[in-house]
């Protein structure tokens, strides 16, 4: 039997094989989503004013514990204004993981900012502390108080740590420890953790802001859409500035203090978000379920290991990932070819990010971690549904 074939038959165990391809990811609408939305037809506030923004926002706050919590039109856009806030300026360099989705990266490049891209860790697929620690000690000193690479003589100003496929990052409170050492600002980009937890708090706490995602592929979905996750209730407040035009409050005059953004998220998306938001706990058990049963399929299995998260976290298990063992690298595009043919959707990791033409000059330390598991990592069916 190939390894590809044995994938499949343990998969099916599993899977429908009965009712057409399986999708990685799809979302779920068996809440109030119709009744929301209707409303918002039937009262005409479908558009950037509404009662479901704040609702959605307040929820979000609530469930997840921080002090202020902004809808934003989407994900990349939440981490555009994240950098921003953090006071990363035109010509500073972000540390940011070379193994990430292109939003993260681009988010930095829409700031005028350089990426400056980091290896991975295995447990997690996050950041690596210990590389980052050493490689920082060898190009780095500070001035005036900032951090500045001394090859390129620009200041490193922030540092973005993913939150992969929903486990919170192994090396999250260690991260905050070096990001004081060196004065580097701290964002998460926790678009597919809403809903993890690491030692009883909610990604999104430990940098000074998070960004999530409500995008269609997400644990829940907007349509489209997205947060910022703060607990400086100054830099809450500026979000919502800055997210809404950057407006000075007037009954009717029309005067804009900043250079704002019109990344609103619409009231019509927010009320899906409310209705959503509602199933989380829902999803999330459905969600373990699934997990749980892929952790029994692969508990005996020596060509695939499945990824789980580290000691400690408390994950979404928003996308499950199976990693092959080194030995068995050169299966890798037959298993994905011929499972996806077969109708069970797998996709690989994300092409690394100095493979990107626009990326490939940024500045960068060695990647041998990231470049290792982008030979070995393919995300396998993972809809809420499919836990039962
Ligand atoms: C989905 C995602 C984003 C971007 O979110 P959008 O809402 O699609 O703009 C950013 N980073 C990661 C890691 C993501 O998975």
């Amino acid at each position: 039997m190939t390894l590809s074939e044995k994938l499949y038959d343990l998969l099916a165990k599993q899977l429908p094989c009965d009712k057409g391809f399986v999708a990685l990811h799809e979302p779920c609408f068996a809440g109030h989503e119709w009744d929301y939305v209707k409303e918002c037809l039937d009262t005409g506030w479908v558009s950037s004013v509404g009662k479901y923004v704040d609702q959605f926002e307040n929820d979000l706050a609530e469930y997840t514990g921080v002090t202020k919590a902004v809808a934003c039109v989407n994900g990349t856009a939440a981490l555009s204004v994240a950098l921003r806030l953090v006071g990363v300026q035109q010509g500073d360099e972000v540390l940011v993981p070379a193994l990430t989705f292109i939003a993260t990266t681009n988010a930095i490049a829409y700031q005028g900012a350089i990426p400056h891209f980091v290896d991975s860790e295995y447990q997690s697929l996050a950041v690596c502390v210990n590389k980052l620690e050493s490689h920082l000690k060898d190009i780095t000193e500070m001035r005036d108080g900032f951090c500045f690479n001394k090859q390129s003589g620009r200041r490193i100003a922030a540092l973005v740590v993913v939150h992969v496929f929903g486990h919170p990052a192994k090396d999250i409170e260690d991260l905050v420890s070096l990001c004081q050492k060196y004065n580097i600002k701290l964002v998460e980009d926790a678009a597919e953790s809403l809903g993890s937890f690491y030692k009883g708090k909610h990604t999104g706490h430990f940098g000074s802001v998070a960004a999530t995602s409500f995008n269609g592929n997400k644990i829940l979905t907007t349509g489209g859409g997205g947060a910022l996750l703060t607990n400086d209730p100054e830099l809450g407040k500026l979000a919502k500035h800055l997210t809404t035009t950057a407006k000075v409050p007037h009954a009717w005059r029309f005067n804009h203090d900043m250079l704002g953004y019109n990344y609103r998220l619409p009231n019509i998306n927010a009320a899906l978000g409310v209705a959503q938001l509602e199933q989380l706990p829902k999803f999330l058990e459905q969600k373990k379920r699934l997990f749980e049963a892929y952790k029994q399929l692969f508990a005996g299995c020596d060509e695939f290991e499945l990824l789980g998260p580290v000691d400690g976290a408390e994950s979404n298990h928003w996308l499950n990932a199976i990693i092959l063992k080194p030995e068995f690298t050169n299966e890798f595009e037959l298993i994905l070819n011929e499972v996806n043919q077969k109708g069970f959707m797998l996709r690989p990791l994300w092409t690394l990010m100095h493979h990107m033409p626009m990326y490939s000059d940024c500045p960068r330390m060695d990647l041998s971690v990231a470049q290792d598991l982008e030979k070995r990592t393919i995300n396998i069916p993972s809809s809420a549904f499919l836990g039962g």
